[in-house]
């Protein structure tokens, strides 16, 4: 089986400054990956990078041993929540509808059986009886839960979460890992910025541990160990520990 992902040497800058640099990774069809790392290590870009939201200046991105273009429509992206402007006013059902609008074609609108598809979307999230709320009125966890509905509704192969959990209810939490591992058990692959560590060894298969470069690849017993941590987060360890020192 072609891997979901095989990514050599890419490097992404903003204004000449390096975000990341020299990521190799290859990611079997079928896993969860969870990407870790400091605030502002990069794991945000990495996510837009294989995504084409941001250019990369060198290095190449497989999905599915094509393009992203070839693949776009396997492809589903729930960005980080606060990147919404959710007063916006559209209703549940309709942001989960246009999920489908990759499969639909430009012309087409959606029919009784794409409308009866979302509804089975926002069901899988448990969010049924919301489907003619504003999404606005929602809380973080059942906003989120309808983006991931969404991301269902497009039957992609290949998921991209960027911090699914910031902010939301533990219920909605546990539903939302809970789906993942299903869709993983399907065959699809789910790829989760992350940035709290306490349960990363339950809700992951893999781990990529960033900081600016890959620090570490592998399972979590592999990655979630003290020396190598300690690479990454060197510079936070060390910043609180002034404070605790000066304070
Ligand atoms: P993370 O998601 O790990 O917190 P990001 O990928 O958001 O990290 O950011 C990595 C680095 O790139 C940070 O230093 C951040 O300030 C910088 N950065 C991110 N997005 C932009 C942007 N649009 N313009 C300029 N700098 C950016
Ligand atoms: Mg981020």
């Amino acid at each position: 089986m072609v891997p979901a992902l095989k990514i050599k040497n890419i490097h992404v800058s903003y204004f000449g400054r390096t975000a990341i640099e020299a990521i190799d990774l290859t990611l079997e069809q079928g896993k969860v990956l969870g990407i870790i790392g400091p605030n502002g290590a990069g794991k945000s870009t990495l996510l837009k990078a294989l995504l084409n939201l941001v250019s990369v200046d060198k290095g190449s991105i497989e999905i599915f041993g094509g393009t992203l273009k070839e693949n776009r429509k396997r492809i589903a992206y729930v960005p980080q929540r606060n990147q919404y402007d959710w007063d916006f006013p559209i209703h549940v059902l309709d942001a989960v509808l246009i999920g489908t609008y990759p499969n639909l074609g430009i012309f087409k609108r959606p029919k009784k059986k794409d409308k009866e598809w979302a509804y089975e979307c926002l069901k899988k999230v448990g969010m049924e009886e919301f489907s003619n709320r504003q999404i606005g009125e929602l809380s973080g966890g059942q906003q989120q839960r309808v983006f991931l509905a969404r991301a269902l509704a497009q039957k992609a192969d290949i998921f991209f979460l960027d911090e699914p959990f910031v902010g939301i209810d533990v219920s909605s939490e546990e539903m939302i890992v809970k789906l993942l591992k299903d869709l993983r058990d399907q065959g699809k692959t789910v790829v989760v910025v992350h940035h709290d560590l306490s349960k990363a060894n339950e809700y992951f298969d893999e781990l990529l541990l960033l900081n600016k470069h890959v620090i570490q690849f592998g399972n979590p017993q592999q990655v979630l160990r003290p020396e190598v941590m300690r690479q990454a987060y060197e510079s936070e360890l060390s910043f609180l520990f002034e404070v605790g020192v000066n304070g």
